[in-house]
């Protein structure tokens, strides 16, 4: 395949350039054009990806907040990630898995350690996990994710497995396909091959083409639903932020499945790191225009935060437009057991609990969501693009989300987070116009509270 057609560096520099000349006035139609909730063209993106102005910057931020809100309702979703493995064989020159790093301490977990990880994450009352590992084929290879997907689905309360994992063959993504995942994951870094080269010096990683196919295989699989992100601080982040919507744009018009979500992780210090600053760094104001910007152009994508971030700025960006975040995360194999530093993939910044966090979005007005209904309901690709574009998404979720964010605090809520939570619910149930759907829900509430689970 000619993986040009997909992303086209040239154009994209052609549309930050015209981007530029845009004059206010026509920025600020793009903003107020955004607000059907229709999405954006690519020329519109690279133009908003130029806002330097602080007043348009706040009608950017204004739009973001309206559409997340029409579309998500104020629901935020949350997840944890598990690390599988810290070996690997690549070389990736900002991760602290990279091969050529002597100090990481080793660790691939046995199938039984990472279903008492996944118990370990349930404790705190997650529903949905992101399995992430490095990549080696003999320690981290198919069977060994796909073992492990099965084994926590019957080991734990854990009701969707996503996977964060390297590039595949199509019968490896059949093999994941069959275990049952929601989500399959792969960031390509940065679309800009010459860094990308310059990023992954040796091991299969160097092979930016088999990386951006990936999906496709994916797909060929069936598993239709995906989510796609650059690591920040790479290259330019308008470049690369183009290029995801680029990329983007091209499953949409081919398969007719856009991402299901996109993720906006920024580099952090990592062990023995390679890399001794960031080479192009993104401010936090960069951070939040990112955000927005995604969030007008792919309206119907979840944009997903990770820990990465520090607390101040996650509480932030939860106002402008993501709507899935993680919380409580270890980023090192059998961290949620035992914190070894040294094994970790890099530094997290927010190490707020997952009961502290859901304080803190309830006192923000969001309603925090451990749904995981849509793919157990086969609402996934495009069955789910189609509501989620007409904005149809929100009529299913919002009941499920009280639902279960109810099971979380009868199961595992402190004093505090339920006396927040119940007056949250409450509060959510009167929003229900649908007269049926809100009397089906109070007496699924009933049930929950007599302790009876998983009700969508
Ligand atoms: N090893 C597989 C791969 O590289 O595709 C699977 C996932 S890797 C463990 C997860 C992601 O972590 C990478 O895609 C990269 O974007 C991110 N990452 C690596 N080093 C990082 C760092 N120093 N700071 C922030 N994110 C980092
Ligand atoms: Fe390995 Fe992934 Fe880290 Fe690269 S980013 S060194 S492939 S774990």
């Amino acid at each position: 395949m000619d993986t040009y057609q997909i992303i086209c560096e040239d154009r994209i520099y052609e549309l930050l350039e015209e981007g530029k000349k845009a004059t206010k006035e026509e920025v600020l139609e793009i903003i107020e054009k955004a607000r059907d909730c229709y999405g954006l063209s690519l020329e519109e993106a690279a133009t908003l990806l130029q806002v330097e102005d602080d007043e348009v910057m706040e009608k950017l931020f204004d739009a973001a907040r309206y559409i997340k809100d029409r579309i998500y309702g104020n629901r935020i979703v949350i997840f944890a990630p598990l690390y599988t493995s810290n070996e690997c064989t690549n070389n990736c020159l900002y991760c602290g898995f990279r091969a050529a790093n002597q100090r990481l301490h080793r660790r691939t977990l046995s199938v039984e350690e990472i279903v008492h990880e996944a118990q370990a994450i349930e404790k705190q009352g997650h529903k949905r996990i992101l399995l992430v590992c490095g990549e080696d084929p003999k320690k981290t290879h198919i069977d060994h994710i796909v073992d492990a997907v099965k084994a926590i689905y019957q080991g734990a309360d854990i009701r969707r497995i996503n996977v964060n994992a390297a590039p595949m063959s199509v019968e490896d993504f059949k093999k994941l396909k069959r275990a049952g995942i929601g989500t399959y994951q792969i960031f390509q870094e940065t679309y800009h091959r010459e860094t990308y080269g310059k990023m992954h010096p040796s091991g299969s990683k160097a092979d930016y083409d088999y990386r951006l196919t990936a999906i496709e295989r994916a797909f060929e699989a069936g598993i239709d639903d995906f989510g796609i992100g650059v690591l920040l601080g790479l290259y330019d982040y308008k470049f690369d932020v183009l290029a995801t919507l680029m990329h983007s744009q091209y499953m949409d018009a081919r398969y007719n499945v856009g991402p299901h979500t996109i993720s906006i992780p920024r580099l952090r210090p990592a062990l023995d790191s390679a890399l001794k600053e960031t080479p192009y760094p993104v401010s936090d104001k960069d951070l939040k225009k990112i955000v927005a910007v995604y969030r007008l152009t792919v309206p119907y994508t979840g944009i997903i935060l990770s820990t990465r971030e520090r607390a101040e700025l996650r509480d932030e960006l939860l106002n402008l437009g993501v709507s899935q975040i993680s919380a409580g995360s270890k980023t090192n194999p059998g961290g949620y057991e035992e914190d070894d530093r040294e094994a970790t993939q890099f530094e997290t910044s927010d190490e707020r609990s997952l009961d502290e966090m859901l304080q803190v979005i309830c006192e923000q007005g969001h309603l925090p969501s451990f749904c995981t209904a849509c793919y157990r309901a086969n609402r996934t690709g495009e069955a789910f693009m189609e509501l989620a574009k007409d904005a149809h998404i929100h009529e299913f979720c919002q009941p499920n989300a009280i639902l279960t964010f109810k099971e979380n605090l009868v199961h595992y809520g402190s004093e505090a987070t339920r006396a927040k939570g119940e007056k949250m619910i409450a509060e959510e149930l009167e929003k229900i116009e649908d007269e049926k759907i809100k009397k089906e829900t109070i007496e699924r509430l009933k049930r929950i509270e007599k302790g009876e689970r998983d009700l969508y």
